[in-house]
Parts: C-alpha cells; sequence; structure tokens
C-alpha cells in the first residue's frame, strides 16, 4: 500500500483504495455489469470500480472506516427503510413521493453521508474545485464546525426508469442547478443531488421548498420513473462511446453483461 498524507487526518500513513461511492450502495445492483461515467475525460468506464476513476488512494483505513460507519448506515436506510414507506402523490399532482421522518431515522448520521460524498469527490483526483467548501464539509465531518444544510442541500431520487443503464449506473458527475454548483451523485437505485451553497439562488422559490423538505423533520424522496435531461445526456454519452468499446474483446463481453431491461 503507498505512503501518503491522508487526506481526512492529514497524518502520513499508509493509504488504502477509497471508494468515492461507497460500495456497499454499488453492491446491491443485481442486473449484470456496472457502468461509470466519467463526466470530466467524457467516458463510460465498464466496471468503473476495479479501476482508478471512482476509487483511489485518498485516506489512511481507519478514517476510511470512520466514514464507512455512515456508509453502512446510509446503505440500510436507502435500500431497506425507504422503499417500504408510504408513497403520496406530491402536493396531491401525480409525482410519487415518501417523506423520511426522524422518528425513522438517524438524521445527523445521514448527513454526514451525504456530506462525506461530497467531500470525497472533492479531494479526488477527477472531483470538482469547491474551494473553501471542500474544508467546511472536513470541519462538519471531524464535528470541529456545526453542519448546515444550507451549505450542502441533498436531493434525492429513487431512480425507477426500468432502464437499467439509468437506473444502475455509477457517477459522480458537477453540474449547475438552479444557478448553483451542484454535485451528481448515481448509483443502483438512486441519484443523489447535493447543492453547494443554496444561497443566490437562480430560483430562491423552489430552494426555499427544497429545504423544507430536507431537515430534521423530514426528508423527501421523489420516484423518477422517466428518463431526465440529464439521463438522455447520460445516454448520449454512452452511445458515443459504445462504438469504440465494441471495438475490442474486452468491451465486447463486458457490454453483453449490461444490455439494458427496455429498449433505450
Ligand atoms: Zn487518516
Amino acid at each position: 500500500m503507498p505512503i501518503g498524507i491522508c487526506k481526512f487526518c492529514g497524518q502520513e500513513k499508509e493509504l488504502i483504495d477509497s471508494h468515492i461511492i461507497p460500495k456497499c450502495l454499488c453492491a446491491i445492483n443485481k442486473n449484470g455489469g456496472m457502468v461509470g461515467v466519467n463526466t470530466k475525460k467524457k467516458r463510460i468506464e465498464i466496471d468503473a470500480y476495479h479501476q482508478n476513476g471512482i476509487k483511489e488512494p485518498l485516506m489512511c483505513a481507519e478514517c476510511d472506516n470512520a466514514l464507512g460507519k455512515f456508509d453502512g448506515y446510509t446503505n440500510r436506510i436507502l435500500n431497506h427503510v425507504i422503499p417500504n414507506l408510504q408513497p403520496q402523490g406530491f402536493m396531491g399532482g401525480p409525482v410519487i413521493v415518501r417523506y423520511l421522518k426522524s422518528d425513522n431515522f438517524d438524521y445527523d448520521k445521514f448527513r454526514k453521508f451525504i456530506i462525506s460524498l461530497v467531500w470525497r469527490f472533492s479531494v479526488s483526483s477527477n472531483g470538482p474545485n469547491l474551494g473553501k467548501y471542500e474544508d467546511i464539509a472536513l470541519k462538519i465531518l471531524k464535528g470541529e464546525i456545526k453542519d448546515d444544510v444550507n451549505l450542502f442541500l441533498p436531493l434525492i431520487y429513487r431512480k425507477i426508469t426500468g432502464i437499467s443503464l439509468i437506473d444502475d449506473s455509477t457517477l459522480c458527475g458537477h453540474v449547475k442547478y438552479l444557478g448553483k454548483h451542484t454535485i451528481i451523485f448515481k448509483f443502483p437505485g438512486y441519484e443523489i443531488r447535493i447543492i453547494i451553497n443554496t444561497k443566490n439562488s437562480s430560483d430562491n422559490e423552489l430552494m426555499q421548498h427544497f429545504k423544507t423538505y430536507s431537515d430534521i423533520n423530514g426528508i423527501m424522496i421523489t420516484d423518477v420513473t422517466e428518463k431526465t435531461p440529464t439521463d438522455n445526456q447520460l445516454l448520449n454519452q454512452f452511445s458515443e462511446c459504445q462504438k469504440a468499446l465494441f471495438e475490442t474483446e474486452y468491451g465486447k463481453k463486458r457490454l453483453a453483461a449490461i444490455k439494458p431491461k427496455k429498449n433505450l
């Protein structure tokens, strides 16, 4: 194992390969292979978890394990608690949402998970430059400063389009959403968008609305049953890369294992 400075504790130690998106959240994929979309290099990575794009030596084993506790907890919430919550129409409309109330879960652990995702991505080699928010995230994780949902606001979507490539792919990306820097994490069954510093959004009303459903009283989880514009972008990128991959023996073999459930 390489020796280096652990990004979390700052000590010189043996570093282990840390997963940007926790491995446990990807292990539930029962639909075959997995693809990772590297938005920076604009390429699709087959079996991304066995490559360097999504895991890299960031932390010592001790720090990685400490953050891993939030991953394991959140995995249980996302994949066992949320799917069993009562579905309801959002404000009487056709959009299906579920509310995770504070008596169903440990808000603090869940918040630490959200912030650790942002932090891990930010310190990784493919991550975005978050400026001061990287350090703020680290200090919140260490308990040195108070958490603030206005700085890291998560929007949680269950992906149930029935299209394997959309529902089961893994991706860490960086977009502008409502005029704010937003990190997108996709992993089987979910897409989590985390808005960095919600102040001065291009749509303050909608932002306020999102905040109402992401506090200690409860978190809203929205079902996504149709392809979104981001999904379309993802699919376009995929088809661009698909042709090139099919020309290699390895690509042929791996792509055969990730045939979507439906025609795209
Ligand atoms: Zn460490």
